[in-house]
């Protein structure tokens, strides 16, 4: 479905009874206007939850429940309703029209103060606990009291949930770049190819992913690493990130491919052009 076609409407969550504070220990939303290189890619045009899922490496089950009940097409309509469009790339990304993530974050804050919210910035919680049937937060700023409590501490700030009685599977870090400190490899540094393939060998057949690779200075990154990071994020850390790596530089019939270069280079040994950037 094309954003065209979505609801053009969606109520505003307002809280009358209830007193909403948000305890950041920072400034709020730093990471969003910082996010997909300062435009925010806000969601992706997939809106079938049960094929939206399938892209997410792990907690398909817990998403699909939530997709359920909020997903991409709700976001749109949503950011709609608060006067922002967002637009799709090729690749189904979706960004708001103005590439500007201060867009989004801007609209998050307008969206929380119509709905009564109160932020309170520079309030780090130090520790959570009970008081009767009370939450109890001793704060930067002194102590808090609230009756519901909803922990948002992003990938830190554990210990507040595990205080509470919580257990956590304990996170791993994903979506990173590969260091192979290899000469040959280094040598090729800049170079970019459209479509190669990686795969972990002791892990196939699931492991291979496909996408643009880019050649660094530090070793592979580039969409297809970075998909490969996160689809085995729990393998690679059980292995102290020390695995074989096999890369298939070309997936696609090589033949289109050499007749351009041929074109272009005719002097030249395909040997010597084939990783050159398209
Ligand atoms: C460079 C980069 C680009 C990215 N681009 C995108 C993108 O384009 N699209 C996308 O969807 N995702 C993107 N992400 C991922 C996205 O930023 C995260 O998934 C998202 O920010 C997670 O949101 P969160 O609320 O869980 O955590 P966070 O955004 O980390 O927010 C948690 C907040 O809690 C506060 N906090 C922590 N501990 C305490 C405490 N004890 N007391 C009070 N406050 C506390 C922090 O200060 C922080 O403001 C990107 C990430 C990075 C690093």
């Amino acid at each position: 479905m094309r954003p065209e076609c979505l609801p053009p409407f969606v109520p505003r969550v307002v809280f009358p009874q209830h007193r909403v504070r948000l305890l950041e220990a920072g400034e709020p939303l730093v990471k969003v206007r910082l996010s997909g290189g300062g435009r925010c890619n806000v969601t992706h045009a997939c809106f079938e939850p049960e094929q939206l899922v399938q892209h997410y490496p792990r907690g398909s089950k817990a998403l699909r429940g939530a997709f359920a009940r909020f997903q991409p097409r709700d976001t749109v309509a949503w950011f709609a309703a608060e006067g922002i469009a967002l637009k799709t790339e090729t690749d189904g990304r979706m960004f708001p029209v103005t590439d500007r993530a201060d867009t989004i974050a801007e609209g998050l804050l307008r969206a929380a103060a119509a709905a009564g919210v109160k932020i309170v910035p520079r309030c780090p919680v130090k520790t959570v606990g009970r008081e009767g049937d009370r939450f109890l937060l001793q704060t930067g700023q002194g102590i808090q009291r609230a009756d519901r409590l909803v922990l948002a501490t992003g990938g830190k700030s554990h210990r507040l949930a595990t205080a509470l009685g919580h257990t956590l599977v304990p996170p791993v870090p994903s979506l990173f770049t590969f260091n192979i400190p290899v000469p040959a490899l280094q040598n090729l540094a800049g170079i970019a190819v459209p479509e190669a393939m990686l795969v972990l060998p002791t892990q196939a057949p699931k492991s291979p992913q496909r996408g643009p690779l880019l050649v660094t200075h530090w070793g592979l990154s580039g969409p297809a690493t970075l998909k490969l990071s996160a689809w085995q994020a729990r393998t690679l850390h059980g292995c102290q990130y020390q695995a074989p790596l096999a890369v298939q530089w070309l997936t696609a019939d090589p033949e289109p491919l050499l007749q351009i270069h041929k074109s272009q280079f005719p002097k030249r040994a395909v040997a010597a052009t084939a990783l050159s950037p398209p």
